[in-house]
């Protein structure tokens, strides 16, 4: 069914159906690491723990450098500076615009843990209507093109 005539339950009944598909496809990133100066001054970040081992090598975090302890809210999605690796995170408002509109041309690969992390990162984020609609038919169309 078309998306632009989805509204209240139902739109919320589909989006539910993509956030359980997408959170049992979806990769577990690691947290952000970022390095503290020796004044306990953020210096930068952000890092996968690999990498932040590789920047620190002995270092002790709390002292030469720190990570959040939850996912950290972002108006994009978040990589590791060194390596590219994907990092956790979840989206603000105007984050869920910018990646919707990422992804608004894509057909996204859902056989890529990463892309349904960050696809459902969009959906748990989605919150007014119109990018509750985007994010159902851009998952929606990518599933329906899996299946042919
Ligand atoms: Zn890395």
């Amino acid at each position: 069914m078309d998306t632009q005539k989805l509204t209240g339950d139902e739109l919320d009944d589909r989006l539910d159906e993509v956030k359980c598909f997408l959170d049992a496809r979806e990769s577990s990133p690691g947290p952000a690491y970022w390095r503290l100066s020796v004044h306990g001054d953020d210096v930068d970040g952000n890092f996968c723990h690999d990498c932040i081992q590789e920047l620190c090598p002995n270092g002790e975090v709390g002292t030469d450098y720190s990570f959040y302890g939850c996912a950290p809210e972002q108006d994009g999605s978040l990589q590791c500076d060194n390596c590219g690796r994907t990092l956790e995170y979840v989206l603000d408002d105007r984050g869920v615009d910018e990646e919707l509109e990422c992804y608004s041309e894509d057909t996204p690969d859902l056989s890529n843990a990463d892309t349904c992390f960050h696809l459902a990162r969009i959906a748990h984020g989605a919150y007014t209507v119109d990018q509750k609609r985007a994010i159902v038919r851009i998952v929606e169309r990518a599933r329906h093109k899996g299946d042919a």
